[in-house]
């Protein structure tokens, strides 16, 4: 029979596996394990819902056994099972989802290990303790059983296979021990046992093996026998219906990283249940990391539902806004019909408020560790601040009352996260606006011109380093009736009256002045002004009304700008020395003046990091200033 090869990206990600990436080997079993109850989860939803696939509740089970003389371990579900193109789909491609996705990432990967993690190689983890792998399978929807084999990198071959029930068997033929390897522990039916506790204990299905246990023989008081019996190794709580009091920490990640395909430990898991007109469990957790493909179309939000305990579906969308898709987890209702598809669950009035319930726990469960567990928050906004941030623009602003307590900005005042209440709490009073700046980054906005004066009188600033800030906050407008302001805008000002009035003066002083150089950029700027906000600077570009600078940037990178300008406005600095060569210039050689302007203007440009029309002319106006100033 031909062997076929996995997929090149497979076989690079099973070399690694089977090099043991994994350093806790021993969670094959409970990848294995879980994937068998999704299955059964699944038979058992049809079995529900169509009247030609009944099965009964106490026939479905997973039984595990062992072979000592073959060294092989055996798992076994009455699920689903798989036909002979979900064998070839399922398991003849690692990791499925996104390949493309997953190929840039595997680049990385010898760099960055934690990312495999993400890309569900569950069944694969099987390869690390076995020299050889079988599945037996059986669809539910076929009659013809099949085989697929596989000893690692050199291919799997798939066959047609009689069995009679439907579901899947696993075989594993363990590796043989090394001095440094013992394989054969996952033969010992109590290494087995304490593995499926550790890890599988709340699989809602019996997970059963045959263990030989010492008895009394009949009629005997001191005379024992060994006795084979089937033991049902877990306790079947789901883990979400056990008292919160009773979980352990490690429960809890590790039924994380089972269900939701994990590396690592969730950040927090908030467990709740609601009482009422509709009562429901939810589980929900905040990954550590935002997975690799979250912010691409291909990422699937949503939670698992089920209803009573029976799976329902998993990743159902409605159930989570848009802005909160980072959570995973699980809702287990008792008043949901069985009968739900994805199309009435967006109409159902019952998953209406389902989702209204959820989204208002999470929200007032984030802004109670914004307060006491900040640390965390901090962990999660680095990860998720962006998704929320897009939440403020999504829809016109629907959603800011709920999100506007969850943003974090960094500003001027210790290069720390701060609340926009943080903010008005310890601004002081007489500061009229909450003051915010755009940059690239936090060291670029430090070096402009437009922070010299604030950053002299200590006020605190809001940095806006993501090109969606801006955008949030002109939605947004206020925070507490409070207006944002930029400080890279026009209007901008923070004189004192004295101040102010010298401004005024020099404006009149030099009106001719500035009205020549408006005249000689009156294609690039609206206004050409005395600046009150450079100390050192010699000039800087700020802007009118409406389109800022920073949304000129971002605009100008995605197609359908439409060539959207922000009208600008250049600033002169009146203490610099420039502005004495500029005045001495207009007095004797007005016919410079439009050299100098646009220069300038170009420099201003180059500074706030927007790209200069044209960087010969640039380049040869520079060159002439110098040769003419030694001249
Ligand atoms: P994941 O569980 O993350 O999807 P796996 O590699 O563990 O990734 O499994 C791939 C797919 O193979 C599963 O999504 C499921 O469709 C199928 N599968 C795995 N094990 C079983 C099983 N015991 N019964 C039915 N289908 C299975």
């Amino acid at each position: 029979m031909a062997k076929k090869q996995f997929k090149t990206e497979s076989k690079r990600l099973l070399d690694l596996m089977i090099n043991s990436i994994y350093t806790n080997r021993e969670i094959f079993l409970r990848e294995l394990v879980s994937n068998a109850s999704d299955a059964l989860d699944k038979r058992y939803y049809l079995s529900l819902t169509s009247e030609d696939k009944k099965v009964k509740k106490k026939d479905l089970k997973i039984t595990i056994e062992t072979n000592k003389d073959l060294r092989t371990l055996t798992i076994k579900d009455s699920g689903i099972g798989m036909s002979k193109d979900e064998l070839e789909k399922n398991l003849g491609t690692i990791a499925r989802s996104g390949s493309l996705e997953f190929k840039k990432e595997l680049d990385k990967a010898s760099k960055n290990i934690d990312i495999i993690g993400q890309f569900g190689v569950g069944f694969y983890s099987a390869f690390m303790v076995s020299k050889r792998v079988e599945v037996i399978s059986k669809s539910i929807n076929e009659s013809q059983g099949n085989i697929w084999a596989s000893s690692g990198e050199d291919g799997y071959t798939i066959s047609d296979f009689d069995v009679e029930d439907y579901g899947t068997t696993i075989t594993l033929y363990l590796k043989d021990d090394t001095t440094d390897e013992n394989y054969s522990e996952y033969l010992d039916s109590y290494k087995i046992e304490s593995l499926i506790k550790k890890y599988s204990d709340y699989v809602r299905y019996p997970i059963q093996m045959m263990v030989t246990t010492s008895k009394l023989k009949e009629g005997s008081e001191d005379e024992y026998e060994d006795v084979e019996e089937l033991k049902t190794l877990n306790s079947m709580i789901p883990l979400w219906k056990k008292n919160k009091k009773k979980i352990t920490q490690e429960e809890y990640n590790e039924f994380y990283k089972s269900t939701f395909n994990d590396w690592e430990n969730p950040l927090k898991e908030i467990h709740y249940s609601v009482e009422g007109n509709l009562s429901y469990t939810a589980l929900l957790y905040i990954p550590s990391n935002a997975p690799y493909n979250f912010y691409n179309s291909d990422f699937e939000a949503g939670l698992r539902l089920y209803s009573s305990g029976v799976f329902i579906m998993d990743k159902a969308n409605d159930l989570i806004p848009d802005y909160f898709k980072f959570i995973k987890g699980i809702i287990d209702s008792d008043d949901l019909s069985l009968n739900i598809s994805r199309e009435i669950l967006q109409q159902d009035r019952q998953v209406k408020l389902l989702a209204t319930s959820i989204e208002k726990k999470i929200k007032s469960y984030l802004e109670d560790i914004i307060k006491n567990d900040r640390e965390s928050y901090e962990t999660l906004f680095d990860n998720f601040g962006l998704n929320l941030k897009y939440g403020i623009y999504q829809d016109f602003g629907a959603h800011v009352d709920i999100l506007k307590d969850l943003l974090l900005f960094k500003s001027s005042k210790e290069d720390k996260y701060v609340t926009l209440k943080e903010y008005l709490e310890r601004k002081p009073e007489d500061q009229k606006y909450i003051y915010y700046v755009t940059g690239n980054t936090i060291e670029d906005i430090k070096k402009s011109p437009q922070m010299e004066k604030l950053l002299d009188k200590e006020i605190e600033v809001l940095y806006f380093i993501d090109d969606v800030d801006e955008f949030a906050i002109n939605i947004m407008r206020t925070y507490d009736d409070i207006e944002f302001k930029s400080v890279n805008k026009g209007d901008f000002d923070l004189e004192s009256e004295e101040e102010k009035k010298e401004k005024e003066e020099k404006t009149k002083e030099n009106q001719s002045l500035l009205n020549s150089m408006k005249e000689a950029l009156s294609d690039k700027v609206q206004d050409v002004r005395v600046s009150s906000r450079l100390v050192v600077n010699p000039v800087c570009l700020v802007s009118d009304e409406g389109l800022s600078i920073e949304m000129e940037k971002v605009l100008s990178q995605s197609v359908n700008s439409a060539g959207m300008k922000a009208n600008k406005i250049l600033e002169i600095n009146p203490n610099h020395k420039i502005f004495e060569t500029l005045q001495n210039i207009q007095n004797s050689n007005p016919e410079l003046i439009k050299e100098y302007a646009d220069v300038l203007y170009d420099q201003a440009l180059l500074i706030e990091g927007l790209q200069i029309e044209n960087p010969v002319d640039y380049g040869n106006k520079v060159i002439d200033l110098m040769i003419k100033a030694n001249q």
